[in-house]
C-alpha cells in the first residue's frame, strides 16, 4: 500500500518533469531566455581571471585618433612596419585604415613596406554578410591591399554591445573571408565559431604604442619579436565592444579578435547549447525520480542536482566554456514550482487541517487515478462519539488523538496511506489479493485501533466500527459512499466489521422472507436461549451463566445471533427480542433456584436501548411475570460505545439497579466497552473481551492488557470475567494472573438449561473443573 502510494507520487513527479522539459525545450527554441543567459554569462565573466599567452601583441595606431594628415600617420605606420620586420614578428595584421596621402612618395613607401612583409602581412577590415551593405563601406585604398590576404574583423554584437561568439569566416558575394582571430591561430583546425573566453584578462594582452615601436626602442622591439602583431587603429566602421569582465570596459574589434585567438589557443571557448544542457538535465532528473526510494533520498538527489548546476556554473566560468544554463535552470525551476504547487495542494486542498492526514478529496483523487480500482478494497473506520470526546480536548490534542488512531490503522508510524474526512471517518485502500482473510485482518486491526489512547497522561477511549467496500464498482465516489454506509451499519457488538461486496450485498444476505420468518419466530416466541456457564477461577466453582439468544430457522438452520440481532435493531424489533430473551433467562433463573442451584444469569442488552424508560418497564414486567429474584440477574451491557448521553443512561441503570439488578460491561477493551463508560456508569463486573483474554498465552501485549484490566477491576472493587477462553492453558495462565471469573468453550459451550442442570448436578465440592485435573 505504501508502495502503491509511492508509485502514484512517482508517476506524478515524472509528469511534472516532462512538462518542465517540454516548456524548457520550447523556451530554448524561441531563445526567449537569452537575456537570462547573457546575465549569467556576464556574471561568469567576472568570476575568474587567467593571463593570456602573450603571443599576440597589439600595436595601437593612435596616429589615426589625432587630427593629423594621412601622410603623417602613414609615416608612423611605415616606421612601425619596418621595425616589425626587423624584430622578426611572426605575423602582422593590419587593422587600421590604409589610405592614400597627398605625398606619392610616402604612399609608395607604405606600399613597399607592406609588400616586404610578404605572406606575414594580413589586412583586416569589417566585412560582413550580415550588414545591410554586405561589404564594409570603408574600403582601404586598393593599392595597399594588392599583395596581402584580406580577412574580416566583423563580429556580431548583442543588444548590450557584448560579443559572445566570433564566426570563423564571413562569406560575401561568394568570397569567403577568414575571420581575423582565425588567422592569428593557424593551428586551430575546427571550422566553427569560438566563444570568447572572458576569464582570459583582455586588459593583459600586451599593447604597444605605434610611435614607441616606430622609434625603434630596443625594449619594444623585444616585445614584438616572434609575436603575432595586430596594428590596430579604428576605422569608421569599427564599433566599440563592451566587455563583460568588469575590467576592460570598451574595446575595439582588434582586441576582441586577439581575445578570441587567445581563447582558441587556450582550448576554451566551446559552446554547450540548450540542445545539450536541457536534455541532460531532464535525463538526470528522471533518473533521480526513478532511482530514489524514499523522500529522503529524493531530497538528497534534488540537492545534488542543484549543487551540480552551481558547480557547472563555476567550472564553466573558470574553464571559459559557454554553457547555456538558463534553460536547464528554468526546467528545474518549473519542476520545483509544480512540485511545490502539488505539495501545497496536498497540504491544503488535500489535507485535513486538524489531523494533517490526506482528506477524502485526496482519497477520491487517488482512487480515480487508480488503474486497478476493481482489485482494491476500500476500508472506512468510523470513530464513535468523537464530538463528545473532542469537547474535552484542546485543538492540538484533538489532532494528536486523530493521528494516533491513524498510526494504529496504518499499523505503523507511516500514516501516508490513511485518509481522514475531517470528522469521524478514516479510510484506507487495500489490495484485495493481499488479504485472503479480510474479515479476520480487519477485526484484528480494529482491536488494536480500539486501545485507549494516552494524551496528556489521560487515557482516552477509542471506539471504532469498520465498513468495507469490496464491490467491483469502478466509480470511486460510489465506492467511498458504500464503505461509509457499511461503517455506519456496522455494530460494535454484533458486527464490528461490515463488508459490502457484489455477491453479498446486505439486502441479499437478509432477504424479505427471512425477515418475515424472524417476525414469526418473535411473535410465536420461538427465540430460545443457551446458557454458557461462568466459573470462579480460583475455586473452579460454577457461579452463573450468560444467556445467549438462539434462533433456528426451518430453512436456513441456525442463524448466528450477530445477524438476527442486527436485523431486529434495523427493523425496530430489538425490544421484542430483548423481551423474549429476558423472559426465558429469568424463568431459567427461577428453575435453577427451584432446583437448589442458585446462579446469576447474565442477560445481554444493547446500550442503545438505554435511552428511555422502555427497558426499565420491560425488566419490571419480566420480573413480575416470572417471579425471578433480581439478585440472581445481571445485565451485560453491550455496545456501550454507542451511548451518546451518559447521564441519561446512568439514570436508567440506576432505576434498574434499584430493582436489585447489577450490571456488567461487555467486551471491554475492543471499543465496545471502554473507560468512558466504566467511569460514568455503575458496573459491578467487567468482561474482558475474548480478543485479549484468549491471546494471553501467545501475546505479551495481550498479557499486559489483560493484567492491567484485572488490576483495574480489583482497584474499582468489581469482578473481572475473562470470556471466550477456549483452551485450558489459557485458563491456567489467567487464573495465575489473578482473574476472578472465567467463561469459554474450554469450560463449557453455551448449552440448554436441562443440560446445564445435569452438569451442575455432577458438580460437587471440587467444582466443575475436576474433569481437567489428574
Ligand atoms: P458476547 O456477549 O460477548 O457473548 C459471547 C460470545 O462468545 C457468544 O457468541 C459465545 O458463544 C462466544 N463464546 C463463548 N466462549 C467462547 C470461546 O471459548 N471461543 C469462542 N470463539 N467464542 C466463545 P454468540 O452466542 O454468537 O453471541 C455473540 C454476541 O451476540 C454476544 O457477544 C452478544 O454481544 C450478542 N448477543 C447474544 N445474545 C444476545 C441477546 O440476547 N441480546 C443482545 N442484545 N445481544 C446478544
Ligand atoms: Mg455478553
Ligand atoms: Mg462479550
Amino acid at each position: 500500500m505504501g508502495q502503491w502510494i509511492a508509485n502514484k507520487g512517482g508517476a506524478l513527479r515524472l509528469r511534472h518533469a516532462m512538462i518542465a522539459f517540454a516548456i524548457a525545450v520550447v523556451l530554448s527554441a524561441v531563445t526567449i531566455l537569452r537575456p537570462a543567459d547573457i546575465a549569467l554569462w556576464s556574471l561568469q565573466s567576472k568570476l575568474f581571471s587567467h593571463e593570456p599567452s602573450g603571443e599576440i601583441v597589439l600595436v595601437t595606431d593612435t596616429s589615426r585618433d589625432f587630427d593629423i594628415s594621412i601622410d603623417n600617420s602613414n609615416v608612423a605606420l611605415i616606421g612601425a612596419l619596418e621595425q616589425l620586420e626587423k624584430a622578426g614578428a611572426k605575423q602582422v595584421v593590419l587593422h587600421t585604415p590604409l589610405r592614400e596621402g597627398d605625398v606619392e612618395q610616402i604612399n609608395q613607401r607604405l606600399e613597399r613596406s607592406i609588400a616586404l612583409l610578404g605572406e606575414k602581412a594580413v589586412i583586416a577590415r569589417s566585412i560582413s554578410s550580415e550588414e545591410p551593405m554586405g561589404v564594409s563601406t570603408e574600403r582601404n585604398a586598393p593599392r595597399f591591399e594588392k599583395t596581402s590576404k584580406i580577412v574580416s574583423s566583423y563580429v556580431k554584437q548583442d543588444f548590450l554591445r557584448f560579443v559572445w561568439w566570433a564566426d570563423p569566416s564571413q562569406t560575401v558575394n561568394a568570397t569567403e573571408y577568414s575571420s581575423m582571430w582565425k588567422v592569428l591561430v593557424p593551428s586551430y583546425e575546427p571550422d566553427r565559431a569560438i566563444y570568447p573566453d572572458y576569464s582570459i584578462a583582455v586588459r593583459s594582452i600586451p599593447e604597444i604604442d605605434i610611435y614607441a615601436l616606430a622609434s625603434g626602442d630596443p625594449e619594444t622591439l623585444k616585445a614584438v619579436s616572434s609575436k603575432r602583431v595586430i596594428v590596430a587603429g579604428l576605422g569608421r566602421d569599427d564599433r566599440m565592444i563592451k566587455t563583460p569582465d568588469g575590467h576592460a570596459g570598451l574595446i575595439g574589434p582588434a582586441k576582441l579578435h586577439a581575445l578570441a585567438a587567445e581563447t582558441a589557443k587556450a582550448g576554451s571557448g566551446q559552446f554547450f547549447g540548450s540542445m545539450i544542457t536541457v536534455p541532460t538535465t531532464a535525463v538526470l532528473l528522471v533518473l533521480l525520480i526513478l532511482a530514489s526510494k524514499s523522500n529522503h533520498q529524493r531530497r538528497i538527489g534534488y540537492g545534488l542536482l542543484a549543487t551540480g548546476a552551481v558547480i557547472v556554473f563555476f567550472v564553466a566560468a573558470d574553464l571559459g566554456l559557454r554553457v547555456l544554463l538558463a534553460e536547464p535552470a528554468v526546467l528545474l525551476i518549473l519542476y520545483a514550482a509544480q512540485r511545490a504547487t502539488a505539495n501545497w495542494r496536498r497540504r491544503h486542498l488535500y489535507t485535513d487541517p486538524r489531523s494533517q492526514l490526506s482528506n477524502f478529496i485526496a482519497l477520491h483523487r487517488d482512487l480515480e487515478a487508480e488503474d486497478n480500482l476493481r482489485d482494491r478494497v476500500i476500508v472506512v473506520a468510523k470513530v464513535a462519539r468523537l464530538d463528545a470526546m473532542f469537547a474535552t480536548l484542546r485543538g492540538s490534542e484533538q489532532g494528536e488523538y486523530l493521528r494516533q488512531i491513524a498510526n494504529r490503522l496504518a499499523l505503523s508510524n507511516d500514516r501516508s496511506g490513511v485518509y481522514h474526512d475531517g470528522g469521524k471517518y478514516f479510510a484506507m485502500v487495500l489490495k484485495k489479493a493481499d488479504y485472503p482473510d479480510l474479515q479476520g485482518h480487519l477485526e484484528g486491526l480494529r482491536a488494536i485501533a480500539c486501545q485507549a489512547i494516552m494524551i496528556s497522561e489521560r487515557a482516552l477511549d477509542v471506539a471504532i466500527t469498520v465498513g468495507v467496500d469490496q464491490s467491483s464498482d469502478a466509480r470511486a465516489s460510489n465506492r467511498i459512499s458504500s464503505a461509509i454506509a457499511a461503517a455506519d451499519q456496522a455494530r460494535e457488538a454484533y458486527r464490528p466489521v461490515f463488508i459490502i461486496s457484489d455477491f453479498e450485498t446486505d439486502s441479499e444476505a437478509w432477504d424479505y422472507s427471512l425477515q418475515s420468518r424472524l417476525e414469526a419466530a418473535l411473535s410465536e416466541n420461538r427465540i430460545s436461549i443457551k446458557l454458557q456457564p461462568k466459573v470462579d477461577m480460583q475455586t473452579g466453582l460454577f457461579v452463573g451463566a450468560e444467556a445467549l439468544a438462539r434462533w433456528t430457522d426451518k430453512e436456513r438452520g441456525e442463524i448466528p445471533p450477530n445477524q438476527f440481532i442486527l436485523q431486529c435493531e434495523r427493523v425496530g424489533r430489538l425490544d421484542e427480542l430483548t423481551k423474549r430473551v429476558m423472559n426465558r433467562s429469568l424463568s431459567a433463573s427461577c428453575d435453577l433456584a427451584a432446583a437448589g442451584q442458585p446462579a446469576k444469569i447474565s442477560v445481554n442488552v444493547s446500550a442503545i436501548q438505554f435511552v428511555d424508560n422502555r427497558i426499565v418497564e420491560l425488566i419490571e414486567k419480566s420480573l413480575l411475570e416470572t417471579g425471578a429474584n433480581p439478585a440472581n440477574i445481571m445485565i451485560e451491557l453491550t455496545e456501550t460505545a454507542r451511548i451518546e448521553n451518559f447521564a441519561r443512561a446512568r439514570e436508567i441503570m440506576e432505576q434498574i439497579g434499584s430493582l436489585g439488578i447489577e450490571f456488567s460491561i461487555d467486551d471491554f477493551g475492543v471499543g465496545s466497552g471502554n473507560l468512558d463508560a466504566l467511569y460514568h456508569l455503575p458496573f459491578r463486573e467487567l468482561k474482558i473481551d475474548r480478543m485479549f483474554a484468549n491471546s494471553v498465552s501467545t501475546s505479551a501485549e495481550a498479557r499486559k492488557i489483560v493484567g492491567s484490566l484485572m488490576s483495574l477491576s480489583r482497584e474499582m472493587g468489581i469482578s473481572s470475567v475473562a470470556e471466550g477462553i477456549d483452551n485450558f492453558a489459557t485458563f491456567e495462565m489467567l487464573r495465575d494472573m489473578g482473574g476472578d471469573l472465567a467463561q469459554g468453550y474450554c469450560i463449557a459451550r453455551p448449552q440448554t438449561l436441562s443440560l446445564l442442570q445435569e452438569t451442575l448436578s455432577l458438580q460437587r465440592g471440587d467444582g466443575i473443573l475436576k474433569k481437567y485435573k489428574g
